[in-house]
């Protein structure tokens, strides 16, 4: 009875605070739609209703059973890291600068490891769980909330790591989280703004709906969330203007949330990690003079 009471408690947090991250950024978004669409703003807000009840679904199930398993994984890696004595960087470096320093040097740092772990979910064993991401065919800054509990583990996994690598205090840790979340709310918003000069620097709205593009020519590019200098170094940045293409993944189109999330469990999802391992054996036998 006492393990029923605390599960229903954690439960109703979990939805309050799920409710609240959305509730919060809500007058925001919608003043700067009403803003820029005025009236064409409700069409495209009926049009977007499928698409965002899937990414509320998502958001409200990932509140309750994905977050605290995160969390749980989160501890679990920051007590593996202090007793294995994992650090690259004593974590006395940063106690020497100023708070406001640190905190953007963990945004910055934390947008270097997006970047890689983006590039890396792109490929072809995690783009089954990446591509639930890309599925929003109307996508609006609620599109922020739709991500495969895989996903999830591999931006947990990958980008954590490297934080607690750095010996970033925990302060600078949250800083960065906040930050990446709300810009990557704002970047997934449905804004016509490429941002002029400033888009060398910056990711802008319309720059990540072009990674969002239905169109072939816009794959493997600007997978930043904050810094468009990762890609520009990198040689993945491309904003030809702004994005006007359809949006979403072939094979995910018009699939509900239950289908999307079985999506990374079916063999055929992985066809073309299959194709891809089976040329490179391919290859391998050529290369070894093999049958
Ligand atoms: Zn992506
Ligand atoms: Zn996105």
């Amino acid at each position: 009875m006492h393990l029923l009471n605390a599960l229903f408690d954690h439960v109703l947090e979990a939805l309050r605070n799920a409710f609240v991250a959305v509730v919060i950024p809500l007058p925001f978004f919608g003043l700067l739609a009403f803003a820029i669409k005025r009236r064409q703003l409700f069409e495209d807000i009926r049009r977007a209703i499928p698409e965002s009840r899937i990414n509320l679904i998502i958001h409200f199930t990932d509140a309750i059973v994905v977050a605290p398993l995160m969390l749980v994984l989160s501890v679990a890696m920051g007590d593996a890291f202090a007793a294995y004595d994992l650090l690259l960087v004593p974590p006395r470096l940063w106690e020497g600068l100023h708070p406001v320093a640190v905190g953007l040097a963990a945004v910055f740092l934390g947008d270097f490891m997006g970047y890689w772990r983006h590039r890396i979910e792109h490929t072809p064993f995690l783009w089954p769980s990446h591509a639930v991401h890309h599925s929003d065919t109307e996508m609006t800054w609620l599109a922020i909330f739709r991500f495969h509990p895989f996903n999830r583990l591999s931006t947990t996994v990958l980008d954590y790591a490297f934080l607690l690598a750095l010996g970033l205090p925990a302060y600078a840790v949250v800083i960065n989280g906040f930050v990446r979340h709300f810009y990557g709310a704002f970047i997934h918003a449905d804004l016509p703004w490429t941002y002029g000069p400033l888009k060398l620097v910056f990711v802008s709205p319309a720059m990540h709906r072009w990674h969002h593009s239905i169109d072939p020519a816009a794959y493997n590019a600007n997978f930043a969330t904050v810094f468009s200098l990762f890609d520009r170094v990198f040689g993945t940045f491309r904003v030809p203007g702004v994005c006007s293409t359809p949006l979403g993944v072939p094979e995910l189109v018009a699939q509900g949330a239950l289908t999307q999330m079985a999506h990374p469990l079916r063999p055929s999802s992985y066809r073309y990690l299959r194709r891809r391992l089976a040329r490179s054996g391919r290859a391998l036998r050529a290369f070894a003079n093999l049958p």
